[in-house]
């Protein structure tokens, strides 16, 4: 009798206690600028530009209008990484009061810097289409001195490379916003991830909005239903991870194929690869962002 009572004890406990077990529904939401809801000029979207202010503006109330949603869908944990330029886009007094704010842009793992197994889902809020797509708004990848990204020989936008991140910690993509071509791209390459598209790209500069209130009550709309959905799959560890850079010019291949592992396939072109998605990451990253060529 005693083991029984104790045995219904241990279930009531277990029961009660099972959603803190698995630590709640922790989001991590990376928000970038071109494709958050009203941006439609690059004078928007760089510090010292005349509409900066008004880019920011724009930027946070999309970034909480995804964290409004992922509370309602269950979030009990949000974390917030400032995912553009300087990465220090979003003003902490400005940003919903329950979320915690990664800012700056020296990180290993830049547009998803603190993300690791812990979390549940991630939400791609803001982003856009990779560089050389034909109609994306300001379509690039990483910086405008990359031409052409590709992971293990496919063509990968900041989305693409995002989401092998995620998957080697097992979170999962649950929600991307932008313009319908960035949108797109990430729906091709993670199947099933919701997509809420808040502006048509009409060609790399020119774009049909939403009305910025129906775009954030979409953004929180569609953040509410994804984090609810999202389901934590197994990391994903399929190493070798190939990288091939080609860039805009040949300055930086020049100057890095100093470092042998670094292969120069064409004039314009560096290739590598790393056994870990992170590794891989961070050196994408260097390439792109730390090398000077002057
Ligand atoms: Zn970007």
């Amino acid at each position: 009798m005693r083991a029984v009572v104790t045995l219904v004890l241990l279930l009531a406990l277990a029961f009660a206690i099972g959603p803190f077990a698995q630590g709640g529904r922790k989001v991590y939401i990376s928000v970038d600028m071109e494709g958050i809801s009203g941006i439609n000029g690059d004078d928007q979207t760089s510090a010292g530009q005349a509409e900066y202010a008004r880019g920011r503006k724009l930027m946070v109330e999309d970034a909480n209008a995804a964290i409004r949603g992922a509370f309602a869908g269950g979030a009990t944990e949000v974390v917030v990484n400032d995912s553009h330029g300087g990465q220090r886009n979003l003003l902490p007094e400005d940003l919903d009061p329950r979320a915690r704010l990664i800012s700056h842009s020296f990180k290993r793992h830049g547009m998803v810097e603190g993300l690791d197994e812990t979390f549940d889902s991630i939400l791609f809020i803001g982003y856009h289409a990779r560089a050389g797509a034909a109609r994306g708004l300001f379509a690039h990848t990483g910086s405008g001195i990359v031409r052409d990204l590709q992971l293990n020989g496919v063509a990968v936008g900041e989305g693409g490379i995002n989401a092998a991140m995620a998957a080697w910690y097992g979170v999962a993509v649950a929600l991307v916003t932008g313009d319908d071509t960035a949108v797109e791209e990430v729906q091709a390459i993670v199947p099933g991830v919701k997509g809420v598209t808040v502006k048509r790209a009409i060609n790399t500069r020119a774009v049909e909005m939403l009305p910025l209130a129906e775009a954030r009550r979409l953004i929180e709309a569609g953040a509410k239903e994804a984090v609810a959905a999202a389901k934590k799959p197994a990391p994903v560890r399929k190493g070798p991870y190939r990288v091939t850079m080609q860039f805009r010019d040949v300055t930086i291949p020049e100057v890095m194929s100093a470092f042998q592992e670094l292969a120069r396939p064409a004039p314009d072109t560096l290739a590598f690869q790393r056994d870990a998605m992170p590794e891989a990451y961070r050196l994408i990253r260097v390439l792109y962002r730390y090398v000077n060529t002057n």
